[in-house]
């Protein structure tokens, strides 16, 4: 037999049972607030309906409860009697986890035509007997019989329209009578009556709000938060409290803290003489809270108090649901209030200081992976237009600029002291300087981890990738998106955040003051154990990450010193070299820039280590395109296209690169090297103390690490040996780690590869598919973006185990993009003794490696 639970009766139970709205009510009733009595029935109900279409006992349950509520409240159910009117109730859904507005609701439950009447009597306001009246029957209409939204609103509309009026609240007590007729017949044409029994109308919404857990709505909700299907909701049957019945009535919704900044204090939104779906429906614009002062300033003053004892007793910031009838205040529902990033760390930090919550708590409160977005400005939702355009957030932050299609382009008008934002089908290693030069990149293609994705991010650039509705023609320098077309100078604002896109400057709200969020990362300090690092190929970037508290450098990507503009042409020479001495002419020139590139790292990092990772790229992302060097035709052209065709390859992310390069061109290794390690020297003579590490990138196999090794310790008999070490990024690498942990001082893993490989899934190229494959909830997350635990952390383990057990002294870092993302920190902080990741993400993992430390289960004294 199944219970259901008035709100007395059900302490001690949890939201699995009775969803997290009725949840709330217990908590709120139990405390003393004002809530209208309510009976719950619980989300083993939910589950056996949809299992077997019918709950046995489920009706005589209901009718006892319903009888004890009459009790309570001194009102029979759907039936007046003299002066006192129907009791009248709501039906609503309230799952265990919060899905807003994704289930349905139906109130002014058990009115009749002839409770009508008794209503109107009882309350001495036909108006508000008959707009209740029709409320209803829409509402079933919608909710339990299935008609459109349409159907009623046109009938509501054409009423209007015949009284000559805009609002509904103009429309007469006759008006709605008559609406209210039109609706019935409505339902009676479409073959689905409105129940006149009050009882049947209660089954029916009941079953309905069932139902509503499988509504295509709720599903993608689910699918996308990851929410088990199983759960079921709970349905909350609770006593009608009205605000409409006139002026001195009213509905709202009240925030303990804003929710946009965290400051403390009541804010929020009331609407007068109204129910609540009129403020969800948005037929009338509601005024903020402060505006009951002025008239009602006793129920402003008792909500205050209520905000108060709410965060008092839920110990968190609520957004409350609430009703005035004539002046009497009522609590409907309560939880913990959604809130963007910036107010997170500040209610945190302050409800800590207040001494509401432990710092632990605090800690754990806040979204890890929202953090790096504090740091920048982003779009001002409330003043800013419908965006144009929507892609993938691949790195925070708002900026406006003109668009460019080129580094050319992107360089003439920053040389106009114009703002520029660099869009493109999707970059490439050739993109750098206008990527380095403008405020913002969008891009059509790519994945989380695309070039243009991993670089912004590097840079500090606020970036949306994969907008796939976007087109790009560079050399005609526009694009267009659903025929709307942009042109080179055309200003645009992005914000990296949100992923959206819109035409135009629209306004932003500035970077806020970031005390409150050193003082959480200062109490996040002591609970991490893992490492953080920080990815960064400059000085520059090395310097920020190191004052958002990076302990060194994970990874140091060389070839990015390759492309700049002065050094392109040795690369290029290098390459094509005809002979030796060639060769030597352009590795001279390079080793120069190499060594003042490490010198100015190493340098930033002072005491700290650097991770430098020799050349991984394919030679030919060094030369001009094939393209570019037909157009030029002249002789040089020629002969770096001979090259470029020589150099060609099919798959060239699988092809001749990192290591496999590194060995057979020994002479770049060597340069490399040297560069690092004199640099080191340079520093040490001038009194500094460089921690220089190299490692080498893409291994599959342990002769190669040898062959690496014995490179590398005919330079360290030069100048001494530093720690050597690879990056695991290929799953065979991981399978023979045992055998590569002895030839090795650490193991770095290089998670985007690995990801890549692990999946046979191009991280560039990812970006076509991915997105159908969440929605399809083919893939949970975005393994890009996401470790993947099951697979590729299941690689990771093994190498883990078996490279520890094969040399003990064995380092252990990450340095894919996951580095800087929460859940995958959280998943290595047991295993690695680092996580390296690109500046602004270096508080992500911060956080994460606190939280995770906070997370672990502590094994009690004594107990194995
Ligand atoms: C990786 O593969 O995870 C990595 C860090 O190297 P890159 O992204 O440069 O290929
Ligand atoms: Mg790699």
């Amino acid at each position: 037999m199944v219970q259901v639970y008035l709100l007395s009766e059900a302490r001690g139970l949890g939201k699995e049972v009775l969803g997290g709205k009725g949840f709330g009510l217990v908590e709120m009733a139990q405390a003393g607030f004002p809530v209208p009595p309510a009976f719950i029935v619980p989300t083993e109900a939910c589950r056996a309906y949809l299992k077997e279409g019918a709950v046995p006992g489920l009706e005589e349950a209901v009718a006892a409860k319903m009888a004890a509520l009459e009790g309570l409240v001194g009102k029979r159910f759907g039936r007046g009697e003299g002066a006192t009117p129907p009791l009248l109730v709501s039906v609503r859904s309230g799952a265990p986890v919060s899905m807003p507005g994704m289930m349905d609701t139906i109130l002014n439950l058990g009115l009749t035509l002839e409770g009508v009447g008794a209503l109107a009597r009882a309350t001495g306001n036909p108006r508000f007997a008959w707009d209740t009246f029709r409320r209803l029957v829409q509402m079933y209409g919608e909710v339990v019989l299935g008609v459109e939204a349409q159907a009623f609103e046109a009938l509501l509309e054409e009423a209007k329209r015949g009284r000559g009026v805009g609002a509904d609240s103009a429309l007469g007590a006759e008006d709605l009578e008559e609406l209210s007729f039109r609706f019935l017949r409505l339902l009676e044409e479409r073959g689905t009556p409105f129940p006149m029994d009050p009882w049947a109308q209660l089954q029916g919404a009941i079953e309905a709000v069932f139902k509503s857990w499988q509504n295509p709505r709720a599903r993608a909700y689910r699918r996308i938060y990851g929410i088990p299907e199983e759960m079921g909701t709970a349905v909350v049957v609770q006593a009608m409290v009205f605000g409409n019945l006139g002026e001195d009535s009213g509905t709202g919704v009240g925030f303990t803290r804003n929710p946009a900044t965290g400051e403390k204090g009541l804010y929020g939104e009331y609407l007068r003489n109204a129910q609540g779906e009129d403020v969800v429906a948005g037929v009338r614009t509601p005024e903020p809270l402060e505006a009951l002062k002025a008239y009602a300033p006793g129920v402003y003053e008792e909500l205050r108090g209520v905000a108060e004892r709410l965060e008092r007793h839920f110990r968190d910031m609520q957004d409350f649901e609430f009703t005035v009838e004539r002046g009497r205040l009522f609590l409907l529902q309560t939880r913990s209030g959604k809130r963007t990033a910036k107010a997170a760390v500040r209610i945190a930090v302050e409800m800590a200081e207040e001494g509401l919550i432990s710092r632990e708590e605090a800690l754990l409160r806040v979204e890890a992976n929202a953090l790096p977005g504090l740091l920048r400005p982003e779009v001002d939702r409330e003043k800013a237009p419908k965006p144009l355009l929507k892609g993938l957030p691949a790195s925070p932050g708002a900026a406006i600029g003109h668009a460019v299609f080129s580094n050319e382009a992107a360089e003439r008008l920053s040389a106009q002291g114009l703002p520029t934002i660099l869009v493109r089908p999707e970059t490439t290693p050739e993109d750098i300087t206008g990527m380095y030069l403008s405020r913002g990149i969008l891009t059509a293609r790519g994945g989380l981890t695309s070039h243009a994705a991993v670089v912004a991010r590097g840079l500090g650039v606020p970036a949306v990738v994969g907008a796939e509705a976007l087109r790009v023609f560079p050399e005609a320098g526009r694009a267009l998106v659903d025929g709307v077309e942009i042109r080179e100078g055309d200003l645009l604002t992005l914000d990296g955040g949100t992923g959206e896109v819109f035409l135009g400057a629209v306004p932003l709200l500035e970077e806020g003051d970031t005390a409150l969020l050193e003082k959480l990362l200062a109490w996040a300090e002591p609970h991490r154990r893992l490492g953080v690092r920080a990815n960064a190929d400059t000085p520059e970037d090395a310097k920020r990450a190191r004052a958002l508290g990076a302990e060194g450098i994970g990874l140091c990507r060389t070839e990015h010193m390759f492309f700049a503009q002065e050094r392109l042409p040795y690369v290029q020479r290098l390459i094509l070299a005809k002979d030796e001495e060639e060769e030597e002419e352009a590795l001279k020139h390079l080793f120069a820039f190499q060594k003042e590139d490490f010198k100015g790292i190493l340098k930033a990092m002072d005491g700290l280590p650097v991770t430098v990772r020799l050349l991984d790229p394919p030679l030919h992302e060094f030369l001009p395109s094939e393209e570019e060097l037909r157009k030029r035709g002249d002789e040089e052209a020629k002969a770096l296209l001979e090259r470029v065709e020589a150099l060609k390859e099919v798959n060239p992310m699988l092809g001749f690169r990192g290591v496999r390069l590194l060995l057979l061109r020994p002479k770049i290794f060597r340069m490399q090297l040297r560069a690092l390690l004199e640099a080191a020297r340079e520093l040490r003579e001038e009194g500094l103390d460089p921690r220089p590490e190299v490692m080498v990138p893409l291994v599959a196999d342990p002769k190669e690490v040898e062959r690496a090794r014995a490179l590398a310790e005919e330079l360290f008999q030069e100048y001494g040996p530093i720690p050597f070490g690879t990056m695991l990024e290929t799953p065979r690498a991981c399978l023979l780690a045992g055998e590569i942990a002895p030839l090795v001082d650490f193991f770095s893993f290089g998670t985007n590869d690995l990801t890549q490989m692990t999946f046979g899934l191009s991280r560039d190229d990812a970006g076509r598919f991915l997105p159908r494959y969440l929605e399809e909830g083919l893939f949970p997350f975005d393994p890009t973006e996401r470790l993947d635990e099951k697979g590729v952390g299941r690689l990771l383990q093994l190498a883990v185990e078996e490279g520890r057990r094969a040399n003990p002294r064995l380092k252990l870092g990450l340095c894919g993009e996951h580095g800087g993302e929460a859940g995958s920190v959280r998943f290595v902080e047991p295993l690695l003794d680092y996580v390296s990741a690109s500046p602004y993400r270096v508080l992500t993992a911060r956080l994460a490696a606190a939280q995770a430390g906070l997370e672990r289960p502590r094994v009690p004294v004594g107990v194995e």
